[in-house]
């Protein structure tokens, strides 16, 4: 007899190139280590069409492609929350996604499974209805989920628009106790739109047969044991962790002046300093923080923004459609800086090839806003980071990686400056640099990333703890296409 048909998985990605990064990675895998056929499917997007073209045009050709048509979200009012926004573009695409689905299953089917990514839940009422199972892509940590999983239960039984709040502080798995403040965005305020949203969005999640986690087990150990124990107890699906997805950094091939001036500096003694896509800094700060690596005498090489002049720390879009509308960034820097620098440090507008920075021997260490893409990229490359959170879910990143992981310091913005907005002096950027590339503190951290750089080296081995993951969640799938396949007797 021939072999029964592998199975199409159909993996959904909401906007942004952070989403969609680590999910066409997992497609990949699915299609190279587990047999399945995959569609990787996108919206008709608002924020980063060069970064979506740029991701789906890397991919192998075994991984289909497709894109939900675009739906008016004209009607939202101009201030709605962008948790909502994105709720919307879902709910109102799901006709679309159920018509793809069904395409799909009838020509290249048949399909065992749908991966909508964390902000597509509403799309697990399509598989239902196709009778697949879905399974959430959580492309952040296993923090974040357990953080988003209390507060749905915390909220199990409330009234009709009640709202109950996280306690202050906030246990977390390994640990970690955190303040409300420090809590990743959305769950920080529960009378804000955005937390009704996303404990809207976690009750969703419910439905889901389990979460893909973009983490590994080695990093977040205690939050993977939390997650098994309410699987057990039914209070929340389980969490496979099955990262990291890291993009290749074959994915940014091409010459880059910063890469050639690299090659130039000694093994361990650049510290990179970049903030994401998105993040920006204050005209306050990166003074502060230039004279800080000025004061701090090691090498560097800082990807430097326009300043943000409203007070907002990032921008949502994408940084890479930023490079040539940007104005002069170097112009904001302190007046003889690069003078002063020149030769041991560099400075560059917009961009870097970051995978290649971070995996190149002359980098030592991160300065980073802990955004997890760039957290999974450095621990990958071995890099211990200086964690310089800006939004989302970074402060809690920063923390967790401080205290439980052990691969970054945090430096401490001056307590008189909290509340008209923290600013970490240069004293203090000087001094987190040199503990990091010097201090006994410093060496035990850079121990600690080089062991978690080996892990992390190993989990996609045939024995590694996120292969065996994806592989038990497979053989559910495989399993039941089987049984469905069986002819009626
Ligand atoms: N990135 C890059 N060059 C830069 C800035 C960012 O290649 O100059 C990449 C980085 O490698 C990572 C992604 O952009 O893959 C940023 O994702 P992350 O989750 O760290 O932060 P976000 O941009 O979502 O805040």
């Amino acid at each position: 007899t021939a072999a029964s048909p592998p199975g199409h998985v159909v993996l959904l990605a909401s906007p942004g190139a952070g989403h969609l990064i680590p999910l066409a990675e997992l497609a990949r895998r699915l299609v190279e280590h587990q047999g399945f056929a995959a569609t990787l499917v996108t919206f008709a997007d608002f924020a980063t069409p060069d970064a979506r073209s740029a991701v789906l045009f890397s991919l192998p050709a075994s991984v289909a492609t497709a894109t939900l048509p675009a739906v008016s979200l004209d009607d939202l009012p101009a201030d709605v929350c962008l948790e909502k926004v994105l709720f919307e573009l879902v709910q109102r695409s799901l006709p679309h996604l159920r018509v793809l689905m069904q395409s799909i299953g009838s020509t290249a089917g048949p399909l065992v499974a749908l991966v909508p990514d964390f902000f597509c839940p509403s799309a697990l009422s399509v598989a239902a209805e196709i009778g697949v199972p879905g399974y959430i892509f959580f492309p952040t940590n296993l923090a974040t989920l357990s953080v988003t999983s209390r507060a749905v239960q915390l909220n199990d039984g409330a009234a009709a628009g009640e709202r109950r709040a996280l306690s202050d502080p906030l246990e977390i798995p390994g640990g970690v106790s955190l303040r409300s403040a420090e809590l990743p965005e959305g769950f920080r305020d529960s009378t804000a739109p955005s937390y009704g949203q996303l404990v809207e969005t976690g009750r969703l999640y419910r439905r889901a047969a389990g979460f893909l986690v973009n983490t590994f087990y080695e990093l977040e150990p205690a939050a993977a044991e939390e997650s098994k124990i309410a699987a057990e107890n039914g209070t929340f699906p389980p969490a496979y962790p099955v990262g990291p997805f890291v993009r290749s950094s074959s994915d940014e091939a091409g010459e880059s002046a910063c890469l050639e001036w690299l090659d130039l500096q000694p093994a361990g003694s650049v510290v990179f300093i970049s903030f994401g896509s998105a993040g920006m800094l204050s005209v306050e700060q990166t003074r502060e923080l230039a004279a800080g690596l000025e004061m701090s005498g090691h090498r560097f090489l800082w990807v430097v923004r326009t300043p943000s002049l409203n007070g907002e720390s990032f921008a949502f879009g994408n940084g890479a459609d930023r490079r040539s509308n940007d104005d002069d960034p170097l112009a904001w820097l302190p007046d003889g800086f690069l003078e002063r620098t020149s030769g041991r440090g560099l400075a560059i507008a917009a961009w870097a090839p970051q995978v290649r920075v971070l995996s190149h021997p002359a980098t030592a260490a991160f300065v980073s806003h802990c955004g997890w893409n760039s957290t999974l990229e450095s621990v990958s490359a071995g890099v211990p980071m200086i964690a310089w959170p800006l939004h989302a879910e970074q402060k809690m990143n920063a923390i967790v990686l401080e205290e439980s992981v052990g691969v970054a310091l945090r430096p401490r913005a001056r307590e008189e400056d909290v509340g008209g907005g923290a600013v970490v002096r240069q004293q203090e950027v000087a001094a987190a640099v040199k503990e990091l590339m010097e201090g006994e503190k410093g060496r035990a951290v850079r121990r600690r990333v080089r062991d978690m750089e080996q892990a992390a080296a190993r989990v996609w081995s045939p024995e590694g703890s996120s292969r065996r993951a994806m592989e038990e969640v497979a053989v559910k799938w495989k399993a039941a296409l089987a049984s469905a396949a069986k002819p009626p007797k």
